[in-house]
């Protein structure tokens, strides 16, 4: 197996991942996206609410917003897995009067750790008269509960294999690539440059007979963006460890059975 690291921030990790199978690239993928626990605001009691929306809709829209919560780590403070004890919860108080834009930023938490990841997500708009009073409370959660949990979007594809067979007939297929797959060698002749960058969408063969596009189903490329308060980096190590501990408790159980 042999991992490649392609383009990587604290947001996004782009990488290609050899020698492995749809089954296991899949097993990844779905771990990142459901069992990666981070925090949201799950309970939420008005004791003050005269806005435009009803209580159950800005409690839903508090529960998007991602907050960072880098000492509520699972694996050193929560002995509940996420479910919800003194070590994985956190309350938060909201308080404003119109008229106004209520942001995420105005969200106060009870722990210095944990903010909103960006503080301008547009809440609620009061007008003059207008006012927000509300406490919530906000835990770990997984995506497989609800996809306020889902800590990243993921995605992969086949790795692409681009030949030109035919040079003369590249021309149009140049023209519909929307992803500069074909263009000028370092040598000058017109051929294929990059071809990682190929989404396999199959318009150049469509346009080209000198053009074939097929993919290697033993390598991937995937994609990992954050959408919680951990980063790419966090996410895709925290999948690799849940996965692990997977794996060692299947051949437990296989163990003890034969
Ligand atoms: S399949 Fe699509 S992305 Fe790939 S080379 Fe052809 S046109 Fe470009």
């Amino acid at each position: 197996m042999d991992v490649k690291i392609l383009e990587k921030s604290d947001r996004k990790i782009v990488m290609q991942i050899d020698d492995i199978n749809p089954a296991f690239a899949n097993s990844l993928r779905r771990i990142m996206l459901n069992e990666v626990p981070i925090l949201a605001i799950e309970d939420v009691e008005f004791t003050d609410n005269n806005s435009g929306f009803y209580d159950e809709v800005l409690a839903h829209r508090l529960g998007l917003v991602p907050f960072t919560f880098s000492k509520l780590n699972l694996k050193s403070e929560c002995k509940c897995g996420g479910k919800g004890c003194s070590n994985c919860e956190v309350q938060f108080t909201l308080t404003k009067k119109g008229p106004c834009l209520v942001k995420s930023g105005d969200i106060i938490s009870s722990s210095l750790d944990v903010k909103p990841i960006d503080t301008e997500i547009p809440l609620v708009e009061l007008l003059e008269g207008q006012a927000v009073k509300l406490q919530a409370m906000g835990h770990l959660g997984t995506g497989a509960e609800h996809a306020k949990w889902q800590a990243a979007v993921v995605g992969y594809r086949y790795f692409p294999i681009v030949k030109v067979t035919d040079k003369s007939d590249l021309g149009p297929a140049m023209k519909v690539c929307p992803n500069g797959v074909f263009g000028k060698k370092s040598d000058g002749s017109i051929g294929v440059v990059k071809a990682i960058n190929c989404d396999l969408n199959m318009r150049c063969t469509e346009v080209s007979d000198g053009v074939s596009i097929s993919h290697d189903d033993t390598k991937f490329i995937f994609t990992i963006e954050s959408v919680s308060g951990l980063s790419a980096e966090d996410i895709f190590s925290q999948s690799l460890d849940i996965l692990g501990e997977k794996a060692k408790e299947f051949v437990k159980a296989v163990k003890a059975e034969v």
